[in-house]
């Protein structure tokens, strides 16, 4: 079946086309780096589409300026796709070298093109600057420090592999040929498939973009749901999630842990004499405060208000009072320092270890906050321990 490279073109370009109205349009405006980027990659297509319909058109229009123009569209595009691909991945950018190669590719294509016509050395060139854009994608996934290879990750990393494998199979093939070719639009197996194939990767590729974005979203998105907005420490949610992470598996042995419950002493007047703000950013001097105390496998988390938890691995009650008392001293030490006003805070902490029973965090809170009320009740700026059936505490 005769099929002609410039219908291919033409199919490629409106591929392009369609993928990048689609990425435009699919993703709500806002000025996050994820969305520039997708925005940045669709823009990447519509670049992308302009040269296949140069492609398409050769032989309408001045073959030079086509061929010239077609190229620089082409790697302009893949230039674009790397920097967007970084952006989204949020690692350097490598602005020099992908202009560089851009740039050097560009002038060596265009000089096998006009200056000394050479199909093969034009097509060897170009495709070792896609290449370059390749590997800078590569190597952008790799160092993508989220940890976990997530499918998205793997499917662009194929995509790309693929795309090298089919460079190296192109050159290949026209080199080992024993007709050399003297364009991409005779309609040869070899320019052919070249043509399908990479009209297809750009679609996977601009889908795969899609797959990453969407999954780095949802990974921000849960992210931002656990962290208290005021102080920046984790929230009641992700208190309850590290509470269950510390229950035993079925049939493991309880480690001992703690829970302690923080209530800030008389922060109304704070309030009342200071003013809101200065009670907010009391908080956060609160939290920072706390955590300088912490070890780095304790969790400190506001349960709302001016009340925060602290979780204590490894801990039984008895160590849970120590803390809770280090706690406490490092609170009252001395004022903190909020606009030039210096606030005298205290705190009162209900402790409590969690009983092997206890299956969630609102048990053992229920315990703590018994605890607090009879740390209030004591006077404030004081350590209190809930009964443990281990032996309650004096
Ligand atoms: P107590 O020693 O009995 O705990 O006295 P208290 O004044 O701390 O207790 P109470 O529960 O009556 O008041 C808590 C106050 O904390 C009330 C509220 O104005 C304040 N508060 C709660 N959340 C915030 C917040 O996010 N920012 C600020 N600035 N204040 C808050
Ligand atoms: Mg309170
Ligand atoms: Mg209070």
């Amino acid at each position: 079946m005769p099929v002609l490279v410039q219908s291919l073109s033409l199919l490629g370009a409106m591929q392009a086309a369609t993928v990048a109205l689609m990425l435009w349009l699919g993703v709500r405006s806002d000025a996050s780096r994820a969305v520039r980027s997708l925005h940045l990659r669709a823009s990447a297509l519509a670049v992308e589409a302009v040269g296949y319909a140069a492609l398409a058109f050769q032989g309408y229009l001045p073959h030079d300026v086509l061929l010239l123009g077609g190229n620089a569209f082409n790697l302009l595009a893949q230039a674009m796709s790397v920097i967007a691909l970084r952006m989204l991945l949020n690692v350097p950018l490598r602005w020099r070298e992908t202009i560089a190669v851009g740039v050097l590719g560009w002038a060596g294509v265009s000089w096998f093109a006009v200056v000394q016509p050479d199909y093969p050395s034009r097509v060897l060139w170009g495709s070792v600057a896609i290449g370059c854009f390749l590997l800078l994608n590569i190597d952008a996934l790799l160092h993508d420090r989220r940890g976990r290879w997530s499918r998205a990750r793997y499917a662009l990393l194929w995509i790309f592999m693929l795309s090298l494998l089919l460079l190296v199979w192109r050159n290949g093939v026209m080199w080992l040929s024993p007709t050399p070719l003297g364009s991409v639009l005779v309609p040869s197996p070899v320019n052919v498939f070249w043509v399908l194939l990479s009209g297809m990767q750009s679609l996977f590729y601009g889908l795969g973009f899609l797959l990453l974005y969407n999954e780095l979203l949802q990974h921000e998105l849960h992210a931002m749901a656990r962290v208290d907005s005021l102080t920046g420490v984790p929230n009641r949610l992700a208190l309850e999630e590290r509470y269950a992470g510390m229950l035993p598996a079925p049939g493991a042995a309880h480690a001992p842990f703690c829970l302690l419950l923080l209530d800030v002493d008389h922060f109304k007047n704070v309030n009342d004499r200071f003013g809101h703000d200065c009670g907010d950013k009391a908080l956060r001097a609160l939290t920072r405060r706390v955590r300088d105390v912490l070890r780095g496998s304790d969790m400190v988390g506001r349960l709302g208000g001016e009340e925060f938890i602290v979780l204590a691995p490894d801990l039984h009650w008895g160590a849970g009072q120590a803390l809770a008392e280090r706690i406490r001293a490092a609170v009252a030490s001395e004022p903190v320092l909020i606009d030039g006003y210096e606030l005298p805070l205290t705190v009162s902490v209900g402790v409590a270890e969690a009983e092997p029973y206890e299956r969630d965090m609102s048990t053992t809170l229920r315990r703590a906050d018994k605890a607090l009320y009879v740390a209030k009740h004591g006077g404030r700026n004081r350590v209190e321990v809930a009964p443990h059936y281990r032996g309650s505490p004096t």
